[in-house]
């Protein structure tokens, strides 16, 4: 094969979180319709795409010495095409700073103008730099995606946040929300279902806020029912709910329809009302607990799993034992817990009693150690039930052992081969550990 007849190859550097890995999907579909292939090797790749994130201080810092390292592979190869996109990019004079202090990144694009990346890489072939992060507004059916997260798809139904977090960069570099129309979204979830996905997830910064610039009476829980009602065995799952906006209407809507997974990813932040305050969440510990005693009502076996911070400003002792009481109150499934990260650009960068890293690190410690006690509870007496799982795909620490969700949006591990990939099944739990469940097929449907 000449060097001419070669493939070209993309790698592509995904960073944060699902809305990130969706949106490299769609860049790896625009690259493999001009002809590039995918590669695992960043050394044979022709373009290098870094997705980026910009939520947390540490994760940019690693974004940044990744782009570094590119540096010395353009030396070996001058023809390979560096690109960065995502959230990073699109904040105030980044842009600017990887033009002067990365010259040998080629395309800077933000988060909203993904369609330019086709022209913006035929520039580049030709040697021309394209540092583009206007706010422009691609529509998902410009282009075809490359999924890569059989059996389940992610389905973007909103893009950006009107909440202003005062903690949070997103509405900055994600701008306000903008919601894609009902029939758009219908329209895709019927193909992939068509297409063999069993699995759909919507996505968006807030779904519960979804269709509200539409026109028409257009509900996040008008969009659960069209979807809810599609014939066919399949789930339905969604994220991220903000707590102020999720209505009765989505609790009786995944009610309703069996096929809607009874599992909430509802984000608390925090357990005090003071700090929920300084953080605009715009709801109280007490209007927390009164929304999932309304979930519980009607969802006696939902699973709720949230994301928890700790060490944001202010934060006292009896704020973080608030948050440690609500924790074993709502019993969470699962719970994402992490350190404040100061973000310039956001109010709470500037805050006065910014809390010291030795108290945030013995916080975290805490509530990990509070949330597994919770987790492990809750996995004990699922031990000798029977749970219907969707197999989704290779636990690679094991041999011969698969993994998938409960409904509730358990992991569980189990023994069978790569062939029941998208397969529902029968899984009886056997064992666990305090976020692992082990279990054995005892039916396949
Ligand atoms: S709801 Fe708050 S935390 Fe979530 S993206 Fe919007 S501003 Fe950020």
């Amino acid at each position: 094969m000449t060097l001419s007849e070669e493939k070209l190859k993309y790698f592509i550097h995904t960073y944060g979180c699902q809305m990130n890995i969706h949106d490299s999907e769609k860049i790896a579909g625009i690259l493999e319709s001009m002809g590039y292939f995918s590669t695992d090797q960043v050394e044979d790749a022709d373009v290098v795409v870094f997705n980026t994130c910009c939520i947390r201080e540490t994760a940019e810092q690693k974004i940044y010495g990744h782009i570094g390292a590119i540096k010395k592979l353009k030396r070996a190869k001058p023809d390979l095409i560096a690109v960065v996109c995502g959230c990073m990019s699109q904040q105030e004079g980044v842009a600017e700073k990887i033009r002067t202090s990365y010259p040998f990144v080629d395309i800077v694009l933000g988060t909203s103008n993904l369609d330019a990346l086709r022209d913006a890489i035929l520039s580049a072939q030709k040697k021309k730099k394209v540092f583009n992060v206007e706010f422009s507004r691609y529509r998902e059916e410009d282009f075809t995606q490359s999924r890569t997260s059989y059996p389940n798809a992610w389905v973007n139904i909103n893009y950006g946040c009107n909440n202003f977090c005062t903690y949070c960069i997103v509405p900055y570099v994600r701008g306000r929300e903008r919601s894609r129309p009902l029939d758009d979204v219908l329209e895709e979830v019927k193909q992939l279902l068509a297409d063999g996905y069993k699995e759909i997830t919507l996505l968006g910064q807030n779904v519960n806020s979804y269709g509200h610039d539409l026109e028409g009476n257009v509900t996040f829980a008008a969009l659960l029912h069209n979807i809810g009602s599609l014939p066919g065995k399949f789930r339905l799952r969604f994220m991220t709910s903000h707590p102020k906006d999720l209505s009765q209407e989505v609790i009786d809507a995944i009610a309703a329809h069996p096929n809607i997974c009874n599992n909430i990813h509802l984000p608390v932040q925090s357990g005090s009302t003071e700090i929920l305050r300084r953080m605009n969440r715009r709801y109280t510990r007490d209007d927390y607990f009164a929304l999932i005693d309304k979930i519980r009502a009607k969802l006696p076996d939902v699973g709720i799993t949230t994301d928890i911070m700790v060490g944001f400003p202010g934060e006292t002792e009896k704020d973080f034992c608030d948050t440690l009481d609500l924790v074993k109150h709502v019993k969470y499934s699962s719970a994402f817990c992490f350190v404040y990260s100061r973000r310039k650009g956001t109010p709470a960068y500037s805050m006065e009693d910014q809390v010291p890293y030795a108290i945030k690190k013995d916080r975290i410690t805490r509530l990990l150690a509070c949330q597994n006690e919770v987790t492990k509870e809750i996995s004990q007496k699922m031990v000798g039930q029977n749970y219907e799982v969707l197999v989704e795909g290779a636990n690679f620490r094991y041999e011969n052992t698969m993994c998938g969700r409960t409904e509730s949006g358990r992991l569980v591990n189990f023994k069978c081969d790569e062939s029941n990939i998208g397969q529902f099944v029968t899984v009886k739990i056997e064992r666990a550990s305090s976020a692992t469940l082990w279990g054995s097929i005892t039916e396949e449907k």
